[in-house]
């Protein structure tokens, strides 16, 4: 049986997840408000990462016998401004999240919950995956920088992210 506290710390994370995923959704239709249909496509691939990290967790969660407790999903922030400014909110939200999951580690090995440990170490390889992925994208857009056609060139990349946007999570 699961300890309560690492299923509501779970129960926590799933929301988190799926928190990003809605942000990510927001940035995705801000994207392709602005004709930059590449960075759209990209973000709707974020999203559809992120509703894959909650269902690991959800399945983990069923898994060890704990119970699902989903919570509010908040508003995501709607109005951003340039590319740049919308890639730096993603990277502090993924060292958000990347805090939470260090947290959860954490707690899991307080109180010696060695298969929540396991299958956690999975997401701290993932964080530092999807920190790189959202430095990479700054440092690419600083290099742009006002240049019109840079960007375009940089939509046009990161529209050939792999994976289909329209697949369902799990
Ligand atoms: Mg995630």
């Amino acid at each position: 049986m699961i300890d309560p506290k690492i299923e509501q710390a779970i129960n926590d994370q799933i929301n988190q997840e799926m928190t990003a995923a809605y942000s990510y959704l927001a940035m995705a239709a801000h994207f392709e408000k602005a004709n930059l249909s590449g960075f759209a496509s990209w973000m709707y691939q974020q999203r559809l990462e992120e509703l894959t990290h909650a269902m690991k967790l959800y399945h983990y969660l069923i898994d060890r016998g704990g119970d699902l407790a989903l919570k509010t999903i908040e508003n995501p922030q709607k109005e951003f401004g340039t590319p740049l400014e919308v890639f730096n909110i993603a990277l502090k939200m993924e060292q958000a999240n990347t805090a939470s999951i260090n947290q959860l580690y954490k707690l899991a090995t307080e109180i010696s919950d060695y298969a929540t440990q396991s299958h956690l170490k999975w997401f701290i390889d993932e964080q530092v995956e999807e920190e790189k992925s959202m430095e990479d994208a700054i440092a690419m857009l600083e290099l742009a920088g006002d240049d019109r056609s840079a960007m375009l060139v940089l939509n046009q990349q990161m529209g050939a992210r792999q994976g289909d946007p329209g697949a369902p999570a799990e």
